[in-house]
């Protein structure tokens, strides 16, 4: 990935892509003082761009940074690289780190600094392949208690038990893994929040030990327009057998469909269907007023 041609934005600079380079010396690669997002463009606009800006520089003060751009700024950021870049359906990872002045746990004078790269991911057109669902492992790692660990940050840091659980589900021939919390229950996938339906009834558990997801927060807002009961609410493993359709959600996930999660099994049906559309709808570049 180091290796493209192209241009990543750099402490405010369009620089070429294999130029964009840090000192091994870098707090956020010692400490993990670090935090990002991931967004996707449509036809040249980037979903919910100024939610996306908004969170990272909220999960910087989390981390006791300040990013030194304004969410505007950042949100223009994004739209130059992707132009200089010629994309228009790509995903955006805009990264925020302390720097390498000073290597000590603390560095409170450490520069800030912002990168923003972009590359083309296309999103999984074939829906009839999307509709078989992903299968996926349940891991070892809990979501760590808000009192251990900032979990509302989208911190590099809190990645680590991530990694290792998608590369164990990896091993076990899963696509990835959901994670349940530190107090057992249900809680969401490596990098993607998780959906349940019964009964006519979408269920998914309350963020209040890992991130709200843009996704997630979207596709409730659609449930809701339809119409459909959305129970947020204590899920705990053992219930999962009651469940017909699961679903899990992501920027870069966007709605995927999971037909299995270790011992227990759903028929991805009508109401994943429906909001699997509604959200691609949702995405598309809205037409600028004249
Ligand atoms: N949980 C985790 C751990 C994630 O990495 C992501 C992806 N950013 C999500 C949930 C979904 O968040 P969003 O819908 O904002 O992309």
């Amino acid at each position: 990935l180091d290796q493209r041609d192209g241009w990543i934005w750099f402490d405010g600079q369009l620089v070429p892509w294999k130029e964009a380079k840090i000192h091994v010396l870098t707090h956020g690669l010692h400490y993990g003082s670090s935090v990002f997002e991931g967004e996707r463009a449509y036809g040249g606009q980037i979903f919910k761009s100024t939610q996306h800006s908004e969170r990272l520089k909220r999960s910087a003060q989390i981390l006791d940074f300040e990013i030194p751009y304004t969410v505007a700024e950042i949100d223009a950021a994004k739209r130059l690289v992707l132009e200089k870049n010629g994309l228009t359906d790509a995903y955006l990872r805009p990264i925020a780190w302390r720097g390498s002045e000073m290597l000590a746990v603390a560095a409170q004078q450490n520069k800030i600094h912002l990168a923003i790269a972009c590359w083309e991911w296309p999103s999984y057109f074939d829906q009839a392949q999307k509709m078989k669902g992903i299968r996926l492992d349940i891991a070892q790692y809990r979501r760590p208690d808000p009192a251990t660990a900032p979990s509302t940050a989208k911190a590099a840091g809190l990645y680590m038990i991530c990694t290792i659980s998608k590369h164990q589900a990896e091993k076990k021939g899963y696509a990835d893994a959901m994670m349940l919390d530190w107090q057992g229950r249900v809680a969401e996938c490596t990098g993607a929040n998780i959906f349940f339906i019964r009964d006519g009834v979408v269920h998914t558990p309350i963020a209040d030990c890992f991130l709200d997801g843009i996704t997630r927060q979207t596709v409730i807002e659609l449930a809701k327009r339809r119409g459909l009961e959305v129970a947020e609410r204590r899920i705990m493993p053992e219930e999962l057998a009651g469940f017909s359709e699961c679903f899990i959600t992501g920027s870069a996930a966007e709605v995927t469909p999971v037909s299995e999660i270790g011992p227990y099994r759903f028929q991805p049906g009508a109401i994943t269907k429906a909001l699997m559309d509604d959200y691609s709808a949702e995405v598309q570049p809205k037409s600028k007023a004249a």
